[in-house]
């Protein structure tokens, strides 16, 4: 799944790589995927597409918006998309979801694995969108400070009785951060995912906000996760402290066997001497 760190590196390859590629063809996929989301239909993508520019693309959280000139946006990212350059059709992959092909005969693909975005939207369609036209603080900027951060927990009401892992990736939720980063982060910061979120304390929530800083700044360093690609379909040298991977096997800090629970809708590992 792209989340915040693998959405930064991938724009930054396709800010690289695609700007100013002229599109000859659009195509929406050749292959029907149930869980591939798209904003319009078939004809209406090859419509569109065609003889687009290629502008910029940014971060959005951990989606990905890329400006196709004039006036469009492609909205990829934030589910389990693969985006892939290809210097000609020989390394095309058999099913795809998005195909565009560019007037110097290299192609940029999209493959859904699980469920993924592959959204077409018209510039003024995509400021009204609730995700797309919302504008967040990212953890990765300098915005995202001890203040900001400390200020989420003062919105909380006294009766809450959530969670810290509901508290980072969904409400308020750290912007780009999922599931698979949440592990790290907690582990970082020593805190158990079930973990009450009113019920930490300030020297915790510094810890958390330091976790939160290094762990994505060096996932973006290290290229993103191990189990997530980058444009030229290599994958990152990110490799999770707690993932299904390291499951029974011995915490870095205290010998303890890492251990998993099925918790909020995804699996949780968490060291159970460390992390209380
Ligand atoms: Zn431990």
């Amino acid at each position: 799944m792209i989340e915040l760190p693998e959405a930064v590196i991938i724009s930054r390859h396709m800010s690289q790589e695609l700007r100013g590629k002229r599109v000859q063809s659009g195509l929406r996929g050749n292959s029907p995927h149930k869980f591939a989301f798209y904003s319009r239909s078939p004809e209406e993508y090859e419509a569109i597409l065609k003889d687009k520019i290629v502008g910029e693309s940014v971060a959005h959280g951990s989606a990905i918006l890329t400006s196709l000139e004039p006036d469009h946006v492609l909205v990829l990212g934030g589910g389990g998309e693969r985006i892939v350059l290809h210097q000609s059709d020989e390394t095309l992959p058999k099913k795809h979801h998005l195909l565009l092909h560019f007037q110097d005969g290299t192609y940029l693909t999209v493959t859904v694995q699980g469920w993924g975005n592959a959204l077409l939207m018209h510039k003024s369609e995509a400021t009204d969108h609730p995700h797309v036209g919302e504008k967040r603080v990212s953890p990765l900027s300098e915005a995202f400070t001890y203040e900001y951060f400390q200020q989420l927990f003062e919105k909380l009401d006294e009766e809450d009785t959530r969670s810290v892992k509901f508290f980072i990736i969904s409400k308020p939720g750290i912007w780009g951060v999922g599931n698979g980063y949440l592990q790290d982060i907690l582990f970082r910061a020593k805190i158990h995912p079930k973990r009450k979120v009113i019920d930490i304390t300030e020297d915790e929530r510094r810890a958390l906000f330091g976790s939160i800083k290094e762990t994505l700044k060096q996932a973006v360093d290290l290229g993103g996760r191990e189990s997530e690609r980058d444009l030229f379909n290599r994958p990152g040298n990110y490799k999770g402290i707690l993932s299904s991977k390291t499951v029974g096997q011995p915490c870095s800090e205290c010998g303890t066997p890492f251990e998993k629970i099925h918790y909020l809708g995804g699996a949780c590992y968490f060291c159970p001497s460390c992390q209380t």
